[in-house]
């Protein structure tokens, strides 16, 4: 049996997208607007990590959610449609520009009231809301921002999820530039890092897995 992952060909990312992918079509024109607009497009996580993505929330019934990274808003759009009426997301971004998109889809999709947006640096967000006593309360995190505070995000998302909470980091193999030690910018080696850390670390089982750029998954053990 192969250890490697398959090689995801052009007419075999087709053949996922027409065999799996049951996006809803405010999604749709979200992405193809944020394709046609936005020349930093490729932040946006791929339709497929997006369904993806739905489907943990509901493995996980989860109902409180916090993402550190909003871009355009597929994301946490995909997450707000997923949770239950009463569910809540903490979004956190410092674009105006880009989460204005976001707004305008999350009022479309009529699920805006999911969700609060933080505009400021997320490590005062989150710090702000260990503050204010939410630690242990969220059951998921989404952190998909500037990657050399990956670790920061990290530290602080694991103090505010619950026990069995899950943590899900993107762009993990970072076009395959983690597995090259000959690259040392600060994002590659941030990401190289964690990596290691969460192989090792105690309080997380944690699986990376070869989904788009690579996605880190891991369930926190302990309360
Ligand atoms: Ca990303």
């Amino acid at each position: 049996m192969s250890n490697q992952f398959l090689a995801l060909s052009e007419v075999l990312y087709a053949y996922i997208l027409n065999n799996s992918l049951r996006e809803p079509e405010v999604l749709r024109r979200l992405r193809e607007e944020t394709e046609a607009t936005n020349p930093h497009a490729i932040m946006s996580i791929s339709p497929v990590q997006g369904q993806f993505m739905m489907l943990l929330l509901k493995l996980i019934s989860a109902v409180k959610t916090l993402e550190v990274g909003v871009f355009t808003g597929y994301s946490s759009l995909c997450t707000a449609l997923t949770l239950p009426d009463h569910g809540r997301i903490y979004a956190c971004d410092v674009s105006e520009e880009w989460t204005s998109v976001a707004r305008r889809y999350w009022a479309e999709a009529g699920v805006a009231d999911k969700v609060t947006l933080k505009l400021a640096p997320a490590v005062e967000t989150l710090d702000a809301l260990l503050a204010e006593g939410h630690a242990g309360t969220f059951d998921f995190a989404f952190i998909d921002a500037d990657k050399s505070n990956y670790d920061a995000y990290y530290e602080r998302a694991l103090k505010l999820v619950r026990k069995g909470g899950l943590l899900v980091f993107d762009n993990m193999l970072w076009y395959g530039k983690v597995a090259d030690e000959s690259v040392t910018d600060a994002d590659t080696v941030a990401l190289r890092a964690l990596n290691a850390k969460l192989h090792q670390d105690e309080r997380v089982f944690a699986s990376l897995i070869g989904v788009g750029d690579g996605m880190n998954l891991a369930i926190k053990l302990g309360d």
